[in-house]
């Protein structure tokens, strides 16, 4: 075999590896499952400085943020815990519950937790069409005017799922889109140690964490909170509102660092 052949055989199949890897990898993206037109807004939606994805902070804050509530079942168990640890939240609330709970809406509001916007009827808001998330969102936004008096500057779209047309009807009504780092509920714990554990040990200066207070069973999650608080606050944390975690970002608040992979499943959402 000449030398030229002896490099090139190699080479294939080092491509070929290759190749296949990069075939698995890229079948694996959420992306490759949409139209161009889509993809573009998904790529848009990485750049758009309305979405926060991130936030660094130089002090140890860390903001607590709760979907899908109010729900008597649970909203004010987990009032009295914050209340507990002298810990301030942000509850992104389904439009649905806040009228028919309007009381615990204004309970979280004087118990100085801030309230934000997570859709109506809690929708998949990327495959719905424009004017239903024009509805989802302003509806949500009325009901919060008319129950706390001020509107929402936050956007929590259900499940994670969004795209730029969400985000920038979001924006026209005055709210940036709101993820998180990391969330209580995860299908890999199935105790409240391993919950609060998975929590704690993904710590860092201006992480969002998710939890939630309503919709589903949030029992396991209302015995993880104590120890995710207490966790945070032995490691010298300060519980603080998105609102504050943002005016205390270094930089630009609204670090984009991640693809929007960022879902939760049925059952935990
Ligand atoms: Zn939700």
């Amino acid at each position: 075999m000449s030398k030229g052949k002896r490099i090139i055989i190699p080479v294939i199949l080092a491509m070929l590896v290759v190749g296949i890897w990069l075939g698995e990898n890229i079948r694996a993206c959420p992306m490759n499952d949409m139209n161009p037109a889509k993809q573009l807004f998904a790529l848009r939606s990485w750049f758009n400085p309305n979405v926060v994805r991130k936030v660094h902070t130089k002090e140890k804050l860390v903001a607590l943020t709760f979907d899908d509530g109010p729900d008597p079942r649970y909203t004010s168990q987990v009032l009295d815990i914050l209340k507990q640890y002298q810990v301030r939240a942000t509850f992104f609330v389904v439009g649905e519950y806040v009228k028919a709970h309007p009381e615990l809406v204004r309970k979280e509001v004087v118990e100085g937790h801030e309230v934000e916007n997570h859709s109506y009827t809690h929708p998949d808001l990327e495959t719905d069409d424009e004017i239903e998330v024009i509805r989802e969102l302003e509806a949500t936004q009325e009901v919060l005017r008319k129950t706390t008096g001020s509107s929402p500057r936050y956007l929590r779209p259900p499940r994670g799922l969004f795209n730029n047309e969400v985000v920038e009807t979001a924006e026209c009504l005055g709210m940036k889109t709101v993820l998180w780092d990391v969330g209580v509920e995860h299908h890999s714990c199935s105790t409240p140690e391993q919950m609060a554990g998975r929590v704690i040990e993904k710590a860092h200066p201006g992480i969002i964490i998710l939890a939630h207070d309503g919709r589903l069973d949030r029992t396991l999650t209302l015995e993880a909170l104590p120890i995710v608080i207490e966790g945070y606050q032995k490691m010298g944390y300060r519980f603080v509102t998105v609102t504050e975690l943002l005016k205390n970002a270094t930089g630009d608040g609204s670090v984009v660092t991640q693809p929007p992979s960022l879902r939760l499943n049925k059952k935990t959402g």
